[in-house]
């Protein structure tokens, strides 16, 4: 029986081990394989795969793409767009949902997923300072530059194809005592809503699939739970992203319950997706621990197989 975790971040994105750390980790915790599944990155993907191999680990290569929750947009095929809820009125501020796409088993040099890749980290360096700036004239003091060491990049460290967003600014409200924890600093601040929020670009969900397809890789729904939609605009969803492709859903995941996980899988089981499972692992900046969340042998062979198609 494998043990694979198959949803973890690191310093590419805003997780805080380096890709090779990770996999020392995954080994040291009893790991037969995990996938590295940054935000919108593939910086870490090298590192993580050569540190697995010499650790004889099974390394999938991976990414999470964070995609408009708005489907009934996503059909006009634009790359880029802007999220609706940004563009209507008070109304809509209550929807916090979050659409995020793993990706398994992509060629890390797929041009079309490198060019997503860097419009989306364009898309957050556009929008970074426009956050700091509202925080300063909300009294906060920070600026950029500290954010910028959260991510790492003190000592002059190269942050290039390094995702630089929102929890790292929720790290330093934290740090400087602002808030007391992300989920606050979202909340008060960064998420839809927060006095400082500011929206970007984003991503529709069939040019996401459509990337990951491109790149030799298998689409996933990540975490379901946090689309904050009910149940029925649950399946709603997973069958408009049916019809674009994807081809599986992450019925386990840290934050889904035993009663989530127990209807998610019943909702792949209808409609002939892959039931995936991972962590969501952050290093110290969740209270997850890697290997938390493990998902079956066959769950890698469906995948695998799966892969193949779009080789
Ligand atoms: P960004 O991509 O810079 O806009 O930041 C979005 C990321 O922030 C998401 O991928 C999540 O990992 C994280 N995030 C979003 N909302 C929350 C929240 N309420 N609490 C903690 N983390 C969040
Ligand atoms: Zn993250
Ligand atoms: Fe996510
Ligand atoms: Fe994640």
């Amino acid at each position: 029986m494998a043990k694979a975790d198959l949803h973890t971040h690191s310093t590419a994105s805003d997780g805080t081990d380096a890709p090779g750390d990770l996999a020392r980790l995954a080994r040291d915790r009893g790991l037969s394989c995990f996938a590295l599944t940054d935000h919108d990155t593939t910086a870490g993907l090298e590192e993580a795969a050569a540190a697995a191999k010499k650790l004889k680990v099974t390394f999938v290569p991976g990414i999470e793409l964070s995609a408009s929750p708005d489907l009934d947009a996503a059909g006009s095929g634009n790359v880029v767009r802007v999220a609706d809820e940004d563009l209507q009125g008070p109304a809509d501020l209550n929807r916090r949902g979050n659409l995020h796409l793993l990706g398994y088993h992509i060629r890390q040099d797929a041009p079309g997923l490198t060019r997503i890749a860097r419009q989306q980290q364009r898309a957050r360096e556009e929008r970074n300072p426009a956050i700091i700036e509202k925080l300063q004239s909300l009294g906060v003091s920070i600026d950029y530059d500290e954010v910028l060491e959260a991510a790492g990049g003190e000592n002059g460290t190269d942050l290039q194809g390094v995702s630089v967003g929102r929890p790292h600014i929720a790290q330093v409200l934290m740090t400087k005592g602002y808030v007391k924890s992300i989920h606050e600093a979202f909340l008060k601040y960064l998420g839809v809503g927060g006095a400082a929020y500011t929206r970007r670009d984003r991503l529709s969900a069939m040019a996401a699939i459509e990337a990951i397809h491109a790149a030799g890789g298998v689409a996933v729904l990540a975490h379901p739970v946090q689309m904050a939609l009910d149940h029925a605009g649950v399946e709603h969803a997973v069958a408009r992203l049916t019809t674009l492709g994807l081809d599986g859903l992450e019925t386990r995941h840290s934050d889904h319950e035993p009663a989530d996980v127990h209807r998610l899988t019943a909702l792949a089981d209808r409609y002939d997706l892959i039931p995936t499972g991972g962590s969501d692992y952050h290093g110290s900046r969740k209270a997850i621990q890697l290997g938390d969340v493990v998902c079956p042998d066959q769950t890698l062979e469906r995948l695998a197989r799966a892969a193949e198609a779009y080789r």
